[in-house]
């Protein structure tokens, strides 16, 4: 194993001092350190050639199907599609078949992803048994495992009593309950929002309330609690309104927004394709609209994919039957510095702190930077390739997705993570 890179001709982004400067990154032993005045024999020497490097990209929001759904994704094939988009560490969530709910699972998954290498997981553990909503898991024994957070994603946890119950285990662990913030009950059998192209194509809606009943249940309890809690994939400006609130109040509550539902919205959806199937769905201009305000004005200052893997198969059942959830990792960069950045309504520091120190914040990692002394983890991305995306070119085991042909603006180029570089 190599054991002192030297990267070259970077542009180096450091979202924790706020630096943007042109110049080499020096790693010895897996970590970064003082760029040496003489460069050592059998250094790697890299040259970035003017490609941004940046901290190593956090996703806290992905689906890997492993177990009982490897033919959609396993955790090889997720790790593969991970790293091929720029990320160094996924929080992978706990909806698999049997779904993450003991410490045995959550340390399976651990080594699983250590034998894949690529990219780090950290396990998000369920919140109830079974992921059922009935009783409280074991999060003790599921935080020593290593479980980062907690969630039943794919669901909300119905009963207010037993969300309240986790919640405050959660609290006393230190661990942050994220929530996929729908009350199924509203929902119902709804496959997109509950809007004008629903209605023409005869196809049941899911109304925003589904999503800001739960998040106001949400805030109410984090405030009773104590416990830190984050709201995955918001896509109403109800809910956005309720967590400008909470955040003015001082609780600790924080939320994330998906690629999709920053570049679409319900105008965009064909209704006979179930590629734009995803819960929560695409909404309205104004929903949309709202989303990007408060990802620029940093009411919401977390990205996550939501990397949800199909197979053509099951997604091929038509909308109604069709599961919800289209696949992010691979397009996530593209799509977020296009909608963001490239028309210079995010400045490229904020954009690279949504995919790094934020998160990192949220489920209570050391922040990402490129200090030394730091594990050397790393993105690196060429902010001015224009590409389009095809479905033939992605390295995920599925590719429901509904961007091809779609042109976006910054590529990932590598990362770096476990002492080698992954191209
Ligand atoms: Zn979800």
């Amino acid at each position: 194993m190599n054991n002192r890179y030297l990267i070259r001709n970077a542009r180096l982004l450091d979202p924790v001092n706020g630096s943007d400067t042109i110049g080499s990154l020096y790693i010895e032993n897996g970590r970064i350190a003082q760029v040496p005045g003489e460069t050592a024999q059998g250094t790697v020497i890299i040259d970035a050639g003017g490609l941004c490097v940046a901290p190593g990209f956090i996703d806290i929001h992905v689906h890997f199907r492993e177990p009982g759904g490897e033919e959609a994704e396993s955790i090889a094939s997720g790790c593969a599609a991970a790293a091929k988009g720029g990320f160094t560490r996924v929080v992978m969530m706990p909806n698999t078949t049997p779904p993450l709910d003991s410490a045995e699972m959550i340390t399976a998954t651990i080594n699983k992803a250590k034998a894949a290498g690529m990219v780090e997981i950290l396990p998000a553990g369920c919140l109830t048994q079974g992921r059922a909503g009935g009783q409280v898991a074991d999060l003790e024994a599921m935080r020593a495992a290593g479980a980062i957070a907690f969630t039943d994603d794919g669901s909300t946890v119905p009963a207010d009593k037993v969300m309240e119950q986790a919640m405050k285990e959660a609290a006393r662990l230190d661990c942050t309950v994220m929530d996929h913030a729908l009350d199924p009950a509203i929902a119902g059998a709804g496959a997109l929002h509950d809007g004008r192209v629903a209605k023409s194509a005869n196809v049941p809606g899911i109304p925003s309330e589904a999503e800001y009943k739960i998040v106001e249940r949400d805030i109410a309890l984090c405030r009773k609690t104590g416990c830190r809690l984050h709201i995955q994939h918001v896509s109403t400006k109800e809910a956005v309104h309720l967590l400008a609130a909470a955040r003015q109040e001082g609780l600790p509550v924080s939320g994330e927004v998906t690629p999709h539902h920053l570049l679409l919205c319900e105008d965009d959806v064909d209704p006979a394709d179930p590629d734009y199937k995803m819960n929560p769905p695409l909404r309205s201009a104004a929903d949309r609209t709202a989303l990007r305000e408060a990802v620029t004005s940093g009411i919401i200052n977390v990205l996550a994919t939501d990397h949800a893997p199909h197979t053509s198969q099951a997604k091929s059942r038509g909308m109604l039957a069709a599961p919800f959830g289209i696949t992010g990792l691979e397009t996530a960069i593209g799509i977020t510095y296009t909608v963001l950045v490239s028309d210079g309504t995010m400045t490229l520091l904020d954009w690279v702190r949504a995919w790094t120190v934020n998160p990192a914040q949220v489920i209570g990692i050391a922040p990402a930077s490129l200090q030394p002394g730091q594990p050397a983890i790393l993105t690196a991305f060429n902010p001015g390739t224009v590409w389009t995306v095809s479905k033939n070119r992605i390295v995920s085991k599925s590719s429901n997705m509904p961007y091809a042909g779609i042109r976006l603006t910054g590529k990932p180029a590598w990362t770096f993570y476990d002492n080698r570089l992954i191209e």
